[in-house]
């Protein structure tokens, strides 16, 4: 991120700013104002450079300021122009905070190195803080459901084509999911073409280890496409819904932002029509996805423990787990106060170094981008031997439409390329892997008016979003709440299960997430009115939250609904004028009833840990997991995929991606994303030669 010292506002405008700026953050006894910071116009600068999407907003108001009280004018812009005087908080507090000076003042160290000693995830669980954890043993005792029969897989040995330009199989989109099924592919000896709308990404370009982190979190490097606006994304309208779908567009999908928590769905998750009557069984059970999620934990480079009572038993993942830290010992104090599950969280981020790849130094900012190359993101584990077999990544190809042929086979795709020029891939064999959105909505992009592979008429139905909120504890103790991963430290899954009792269906997933720096620390307290929130009380509120604080998040599994939608939008396109998908979306009572409920247990476990306050944060904005949209079945009327992820109707198209999903599970799904890609994909090379392909 290049950060250039640029005059862009005018002395008169700075003199209008330092006086504004003074107001919202004034001196005290231990503390000077903004403009008396030491070389306060060099951070002014930095922040006007890492934020210019704020520079013009900010300057118009301050031609308006100018002359007069900055008191006066200072709350009339907060009661009367949210947007810019949010563009002059920002501003100010962000110089103010970027300042090494104030850093070392308020004793924040920054995202720096901290990589962990040897033993101190170990030491971290000291005193036998996990025995109550195994005391009380599994919080579910219901016997799990009966295994489905695994059909066996009889290897064929012989290719798909091998015909000059067309491909074996071509893979569109190079995320989890369809990185899985490359690398395997092509290690199988396919010839594999996956396009990719995205590009490379540079470790060295993610803000997180930058001073400028907080402050262009939420703008140039959202995790929100919308927001985010770079080349390689495409818009969402999202006018009808409250949940804008989150993800990131490159070569590692949205693993490259994503928080890299690593969870199974469990052998109740597969089955809750079975078990409760409730939306759909999966055609498939857990233990036909065993053998796989053990796999891709090696794969993938996961780090974590075994022997959690609440997790389906088996080897651990190949790296030792991450410290659970302050927050984690605090955050589990409280679970054990209360008897409530918790777990030292799986991620997948290296805890130790893998051949080049760097172990994880705990920056705390792995949602936008890991800037040490840390993260076991696909642009890391699998790419690099996808390529180095032989598959073929073209980048900043943006494919519009899959081509199929009379007989109903797909024939390969039609893109437009960064010069913007259509181009064709032929295949015989085409995988999508688009995620919940994407793939929704290249599929009813191609095939005519009603979309393609869609009999069922479920393309762009079900769409699943896990919504997300948490509670925010602030203790008396400095837990250096700012420390990675973020992750999180903890998993409960103490309220995972159904539980009819409860009067709305299924549970959540729980974690415990860091705060990051002072911005992060302040803009969580934003709702107060401003004589609590501004002038004095800004360094009172940092002194009590910064390092002092950490969320319990809590997602919900939500259900798979008809009317959660991904359409085509009429009228929005992207930058190569190809049509936007539309969302819809409604949080219903049960989803409300839910995160209701979960919030009141998760303000309960950091009570129980002592919290001298509570803030509960709405995180239900973003749509953390985009599934559900290609629902995979037995049936054909009612699916749109079969139990190897294959169309019904478009026997060579397979989708590979968190669209399939028939039921969310209360679980961050990337690690069943992954597992069902190389299972369906280990289905595909072994029965290659039974596979239907254009002539
Ligand atoms: C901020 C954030 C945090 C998250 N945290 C977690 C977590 O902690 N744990 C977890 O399990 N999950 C997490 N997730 C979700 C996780 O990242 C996704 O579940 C996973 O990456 C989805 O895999 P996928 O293969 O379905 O799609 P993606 O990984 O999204 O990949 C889809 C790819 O397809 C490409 N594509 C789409 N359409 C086209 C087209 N027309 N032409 C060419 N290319 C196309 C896209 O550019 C993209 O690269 C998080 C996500 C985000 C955004
Ligand atoms: S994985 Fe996360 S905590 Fe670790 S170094 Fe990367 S960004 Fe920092």
């Amino acid at each position: 991120m290049a950060v250039t010292s640029v005059q862009t506002l005018s002395s008169e405008q700075r003199t209008a700013f330092w006086g504004l700026a003074d107001v919202l953050i004034p001196a005290t006894d231990s503390m000077p104002a903004a403009s008396e910071a030491g070389s306060a116009e060099k951070w002014l600068d930095r922040a006007l450079a890492a934020r210019p999407d704020l520079v013009a907003p900010l300057a118009a108001l301050l031609d308006e300021a100018a002359g007069r009280d900055p008191e006066a004018e200072a709350r009339r812009l907060h009661s009367e122009d949210p947007d810019g005087f949010s563009a002059l908080a920002q501003i100010a507090s962000g110089g103010y905070y970027m300042n090494l000076k104030i850093r070392k003042r308020i004793g924040y160290p920054g995202q720096g190195k901290r990589p962990p000693f040897s033993d101190e995830a170990e030491y971290d669980l000291r005193d036998g803080l996990l025995d109550p954890v195994f005391e009380r043993g599994p919080v579910n005792t219901a016997p799990a459901p009966a295994p489905d029969l695994v059909e066996p897989v009889a290897p064929l040995s012989f290719a798909l084509s091998g015909n000059g330009d067309m491909a074996d199989v071509l893979v569109i989109g190079a995320g989890a999911g369809g990185s899985v099924a490359a690398r395997h592919l092509a290690e199988a000896g396919f010839s594999v073409v996956c396009l990719e709308q995205g590009g490379w990404e540079n470790a060295g370009d993610f803000p997180g280890d930058k001073l400028e982190w907080e402050l262009v979190a939420d703008a140039q490097w959202s995790p929100n496409p919308n927001t985010r606006r770079h080349p390689a994304d495409y818009p969402l309208e999202c006018s009808g819904s409250p949940i804008t779908p989150v993800m990131y567009n490159a070569v590692g999908g949205s693993t490259i932002h994503f928080c890299a928590q690593w969870v199974r769905l469990r052998p109740q998750d597969y089955k809750l029509r079975t078990l409760h009557g409730i939306a759909d069984d999966w055609p498939i059970s857990y233990e036909e996805m065993k053998p796989y999620y053990e796999q891709i934990d090696q794969e993938m480079q996961i780090s974590g423990m075994a022997g959690d009572p609440n997790y389906p038993p088996g080897p651990a993942p190949l790296l030792p787990p991450l410290p659970i830290g302050p927050i984690g010992r605090k955050a589990a104090e409280g679970m054990n106060q209360l008897n409530w599950h918790w777990w030292p969280a799986a991620h997948a981020i290296r805890s130790e170094a893998v051949g080049s790849l760097a172990a994880c130094e705990r920056t705390g900012a792995c949602m936008w981008g890991c800037p040490k190359g840390a993260k076991s993101s696909t642009d890391t584990t699998m790419w690099p031997i996808a390529i180095q077999h032989g598959a073929k990544l073209v980048t900043g190809a943006r494919v519009r439409e899959i081509t199929t042929n009379g007989n109903g086979l797909a024939t390969g795709a039609i893109y437009i390329d960064r010069e913007g020029n259509e181009q064709r891939q032929e295949a015989s064999v085409v995988i999508v892997a688009g995620n919940g959105v994407g793939t929704a909505r290249l599929l009813l992009l191609s095939g005519g008016e009603d979309g393609l592979a869609n009999s069922s008429g479920l393309v762009g139905k079900r769409l699943m979003l896990h919504p997300y909120m948490s509670v925010l504890g602030i203790y008396e103790e400095n837990l250096e709440g700012w420390l990675g991963p973020w992750g999180t430290q903890l998993l409960s899954l103490e309220f995972a299960d159904h539980d009819e009792s409860r009067g709305f269906p299924l549970g959540a997933q729980w974690d415990v997430m860091p705060l990051g720096g002072p911005l992060f620390s302040l803009f969580r307290h934003d709702e107060l009115p401003f004589d609590e929130r501004w002038g004095p009380a800004v360094h009172d509120l940092t002194e009590s939250t910064l390092g002092h604080a950490f969320d319990w998040g809590v997602g919900i599994e939500d259900l798979p609904h008809e009317s959660n939608t991904v359409t085509i939008d009429p009228a929005l396109t992207d930058s190569d004028g190809i049509p936007a998908p539309k969302i819809r979306f409604t949080i219903d009572d049960e989803m409300r009833a839910n995160l209701d409920f979960q919030l009141a247990r998760a303000r309960e476990a950091h009570e129980a840990a002592g919290a001298v306050k509570t803030i509960v944060a709405d995180w239900s904005q973003w749509g953390w997991h985009l599934l559900g949209t290609t629902r995979m079945g037995d049936d054909p009327a009612t699916s749109v995929v079969d139990r190897w992820c294959a169309s019904h109707d478009v026997p060579n198209l397979y989708i590979l991606d968190g669209a399939v999903f028939p039921t969310s599970g209360p679980m961050a799904p990337t690690s069943t994303i992954c597992a069902n890609s190389l299972r369906c994909t280990e289905r595909l090379i072994a029965r290659a030669g039974l596979q239907r392909i254009p002539a």
